[in-house]
């Protein structure tokens, strides 16, 4: 029987691999169904694997649940406005194809988990606000949502992802989804080195190795967290807003294909209550609560002039949430700390505006905001004996997340929908062999190589389609895949590394540890090895004090830049000495080596964008400006796996959404 270290080798050839658990993975297997069953009326048998390294029911970014959902557009709104709504917020620099395909897709995902059993608050005719369990009409029959802002609508949402997935797993049919499987690597082909082929794995729950050859694969492995040092420490440390578990997986797969990434420079800082990271969203927009500095000023307000030194962004209607960091960051700076929630006048200034039941239902949502997403805030609230109604909640920016679908764009650059945007082809310069001109290349969702898919947090350049966005670009992406694999219907991939190598890679860090276990008397204290949990402290260390952690306020320049690059070279080096004393620790390690690359993407980015494009995020203190002249552009990479290289350059920015439009 296999055993650690002696593991049985599980070989499989399928069509399509979606590798992640998520909402883009569960957008995916939902919609993939009606295609596959298409495929196969034409005579084509489609074989289907999802491959989720937890467990669906609670797995990726919405596992602990949500109260809202932020991407929903309605009838009031078009998709362009939401274009618009994403280009402001991200500073001007985004896919608008991409934005403007998702706003005209994501309503029909928020109808489906509404008709699947998920609680939508309503609005009745007088103008009051109900739970989603009130049963009034649904959105698609022209219920009115509660709309916390323009695009947020407020949602009964504990169970969101069990619920969603509930109906992916029926969709897709159990047998052909595997949990607790992590996928460490994707292969390419053999005779295409541009062409995915397959990818390669582990059970963390079997001594079980997988090989796996596909056409086609979504890698939909969520954004990155935990590569900067985090505020929490102790019995907190791991606790941050963004769950621990997104590794940088999609990003550091994506790119040792050699897939070009896009706007890795971009990150999310959100603001959030200190030490349970419960966000703020709600508090802002539906209970209306202000901030203040520890003097009582409304510093958005005192300080909004500073917003002018960033047109046409930080005048707009609302200002990015990287300048709303921008205004707070200064009194933190300059020692007019704490930054306070107004929970208190926000929850008093309801009781004078609505009737007693909207008001009971409002305070009791206060709490069930944190108990349906955040419940570590209910925790820190109790444990410090916080009434929202009597004592305010302090603020504080968080450490740094790399995503693609929230406040943050960075990601893999895709084919966008065959009808929008390509560009004129003189606008692309530096075009790499393998990509033609224009933004659409091939399938809605394929990077640039050959086969290889992404969604949700892996779209770069396409920040804010939160949830449900996810959930929609997965239904298109599985839609775009199955087409693909119907065009390649007699190809067969062949691995351009041998299974034995393939496996050898994959197990190494357990046969470190197995050589030179005796070598000292101390476990985790070894001339030869590292454990994956030191070199994780090692990585936040660089990233926190060199890259523009917390620890800097987000500050960096060009020499600290350089030498977080001799750093993170030299600790790539001895990630190759990681040990593994347990299945459960080999996936810590290959979860180190994605963690690297990604932020390694991350600092070669900052380091090429001669500006500071994103202020309230992170700030080039030696080019702290935005320089709309040369820098309103994407700034793309490719990775060289073979030499251990990047190479970063710029793509030309359109814009194509009327901007001269302000959006409603
Ligand atoms: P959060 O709960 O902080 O993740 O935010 C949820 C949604 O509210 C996102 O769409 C944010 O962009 C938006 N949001 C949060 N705070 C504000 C604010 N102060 N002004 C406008 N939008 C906000």
């Amino acid at each position: 029987m296999a055993e650690f270290g002696n593991p049985e080798i599980v070989e499989e050839s399928l069509d399509i691999l979606i590798i992640g658990g998520g909402m883009a993975a569960c957008g995916a297997a939902y919609e993939i169904v009606p295609w596959l069953e298409a495929a196969k009326r034409k005579g084509l048998e489609i074989e289907v694997r999802l491959l989720d390294k937890a467990a669906l029911e609670r797995s990726g970014a919405a596992a602990q649940g949500l109260s809202a959902i932020n991407a929903y557009i309605g009838p009031e709104r078009d998709p362009a406005d939401y274009a618009r709504m994403v280009a402001n917020d991200l500073m001007g620099i985004t896919r608008e194809d991409l934005t403007y395909d998702l706003g005209r897709h994501v309503d029909e995902s928020v109808h489906l988990f509404e008709e699947w059993g998920l609680p939508i608050w309503k609005v009745d005719e007088k103008g009051e606000r109900h739970d989603g369990s009130s049963g009034m009409a649904p959105l698609k029959d022209g219920g009115r949502p509660v709309r916390t802002g323009d695009w947020q609508i407020m949602i009964n949402g504990e169970s969101y992802k069990s619920i969603v997935a509930e109906s992916a797993r029926k969709a897709l049919g159990v047998e052909r989804i595997r949990e607790h499987i992590f996928i460490a690597r994707l292969v390419k082909d053999r005779n295409d080195s541009n062409r995915i082929a397959g990818a390669v794995g582990f059970s963390i729950r079997e001594h079980k190795l997988y090989v796996y050859r596909a056409k086609a694969i979504l890698l939909v492995a969520g954004g990155c967290v935990n590569i900067f040092r985090p505020r929490s420490v102790g019995e907190g440390l791991g606790r941050t807003w963004y769950p621990v578990w997104n590794a940088g997986s999609t990003y550091a797969m994506a790119a040792e294909a050699g897939a070009e990434l896009t706007m890795m420079e971009s990150r999310f800082v959100p603001t959030r209550i200190k030490d349970g990271y419960g966000p703020v969203g709600a508090w802002f927009l539906l209970f209306k609560a202000r901030t203040t500095n520890a003097y009582g000023d409304h510093y958005l307000e005192t300080n909004r002039e500073m917003l002018n030194e960033y047109p046409p962004y930080g005048q707009s209607r609302v200002p990015p949430a990287c300048l709303r960091n921008h205004l707070m960051l200064k009194e933190l700076r300059e020692g007019r700390g704490p930054i306070w929630l107004d929970t208190v006048g926000a929850l008093a200034g309801m009781r004078e505006s609505l009737s007693p039941r909207e008001v009971r239902h409002l305070e009791a949502e206060v709490w069930e905001d944190f108990l349906d997403m955040s419940i570590g805030q209910c925790g820190v609230w109790a444990g410090e004996n916080i009434e929202p109604a009597k004592k305010n909640s302090e603020l504080m920016p968080t450490e740094p997340y790399l995503l693609g679908s929230h406040s943050g764009c960075c990601g893999i650059w895709v084919s966008g929908p065959e009808d929008l945007g390509a560009p004129e082809e003189e606008e692309y310069g530096d075009v790499p062999e393998h990509l033609p001109s224009g933004w659409h290349w091939g399938y809605r969702g394929m990077s640039t190589v050959r086969g290889l898919f992404t969604a949700g947090d892996g779209v770069g350049a396409s920040g804010h389609k939160f949830s449900s966005g996810s959930h929609a670009e997965g239904r298109l992406a599985a839609k775009a895949m199955v087409s693909y694999v119907m065009d390649n219907a007699e190809w067969s991939p062949e691995l351009d590394t041998s299974v034995e190598d393939l496996v050898k890679e994959l197990y190494r860090p357990v046969e470190t540890y197995l050589s030179f276990r005796d070598y000292s008397t101390a476990i985790d204290v070894n001339p030869n090895y590292i454990t994956p949990r030191m070199l994780q402290l090692r990585l936040q260390k660089i990233m926190d004090e060199y890259v523009a952690g917390v620890s800097t306020y987000y500050t960096t320049n060009e020499h600290m830049l350089d030498l977080a690059e001799q750093k993170l070279e030299m600790l790539k080096e001895d990630a190759g000495k990681m040990c593994a004393r347990d299945l459960h620790e080999l996936l810590r390690a290959w979860e180190n080596y994605h963690r690297i690359l990604a932020a390694e993407a991350h600092m070669k980015h900052i380091q090429f964008r001669q500006e500071s494009r994103y202020p309230g995020f992170y700030y080039r203190a030696d080019r702290n400006f935005i320089d709309e002249e040369n820098w309103h552009c994407f700034v793309n990479s490719v990775y060289d796996k073979t030499n251990n290289s990047w190479r970063c350059f710029k793509r030309a920015h359109v814009d194509l959404v009327d901007k001269s439009k302000p959006f409603k």
